[in-house]
Formats: C-alpha cells, sequence, structure tokens
C-alpha cells in the first residue's frame, strides 16, 4: 500500500486506487485517492 501525504487531512494516509503515472520530466508518481476524505494525492516516487 502506497502512503502520501494528504493535503486535507495534513497527514500521511494510505493511497487508494494507487496508479503509476510518469511525469513529462520522466520521473515516476504515484496518483490516487485518500481512503479518509477522497482527495486526490500525488507522490513522485523519485528514481525510477
Ligand atoms: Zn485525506
Amino acid at each position: 500500500m502506497v502512503k502520501a501525504r494528504c493535503m486535507k487531512c495534513r497527514v500521511e494516509r494510505e493511497m487508494k486506487d494507487a496508479k503509476e503515472t510518469t511525469m513529462k520530466n520522466g520521473r515516476k508518481a504515484m496518483k490516487g485517492v485518500c481512503v479518509n476524505c477522497g482527495t486526490n494525492m500525488f507522490r513522485i516516487m523519485g528514481k525510477k
């Protein structure tokens, strides 16, 4: 399970429906929604 900081909850939450995506600069990131409030979350995964 991927975790990311939720902007709304202001704490780390588990990411629901996490999907890997590649940004324009070639970096990988995870997109999903907060399990608690449903806010969209985005987490940059660093190096490949
Ligand atoms: Zn949240």
